[in-house]
């Protein structure tokens, strides 16, 4: 697949239209730092995804319309270990409504990881979570850049023993490796 357009449609924090209208969604969930916003921008070739520096303070899920066709769905980056109580709950909320309660029904999830640091607690739970939702779900290893040959190897295959039979794709927004996985992946997903 190629991206021949994207653009920024709206935000929302509750259920909204654009749930409701059949579009297929690709929903970006991932820890505050992992490289999200890096990620979206390195798939469509611009500065696309607003990316907030500071854990939590995004309430907002950002949508983009993608080659007229489907949605990228931006969910706030989040640090788990440094969020107030009602901070995660909140987002504890907005997952499960977007997950479980909203209309959308044909949607993947992209969840990036941090392939230096592995899985966190939280990454988990995301695993987990949307696994247990029978949920589509690929996990991009990403900042694969920063490791050696040998040290990718093992990080990888370690991801993969916690990807819960997701499929575990390599990536650096640096170097664009692994771009051409993704887009084939969402050409035969959507
Ligand atoms: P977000 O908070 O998840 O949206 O993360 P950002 O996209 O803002 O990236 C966080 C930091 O990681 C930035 O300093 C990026 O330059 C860096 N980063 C993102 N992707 C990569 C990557 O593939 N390789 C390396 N070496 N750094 C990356």
């Amino acid at each position: 697949m190629m991206i021949t357009s994207a653009s920024f449609v709206k935000s929302i924090n509750g259920t909204d239209k654009i749930l409701y209208d059949g579009k297929f969604q690709v929903a970006f969930v991932g820890r505050s730092n992992v490289g999200k916003s890096s990620l979206i921008n390195s798939l469509v070739h611009e500065k696309l995804a607003r990316s907030s520096k500071a854990p939590g303070k995004t309430k907002h899920l950002d949508i983009f319309l993608i080659n007229n066709k489907f949605y990228f769905v931006d969910f706030p980056g989040y640090g788990f270990a440094h969020a107030p109580g009602d901070e995660r709950e909140r987002y504890r909320k907005m997952m499960m409504w977007y997950f479980e309660y909203s209309e959308v029904k044909r949607r993947k999830v992209i969840h990036i990881v941090d392939s230096v640091v592995g899985m966190t607690d939280f990454d988990m739970q995301m695993v987990e979570y949307l696994a247990g939702l029978h949920i589509d779900c690929v996990i991009i290893a990403n900042k694969i850049d920063k490791l050696s040959k040998l040290d990718q190897k093992k990080q990888i295959e370690e991801i993969t023993k916690q990807a819960s039979g997701a499929t575990v794709i390599p990536y650096s927004t640096k170097t664009n490796e692994g771009r051409s996985s993704i887009l084939s992946m969402l050409e035969h997903t959507i």
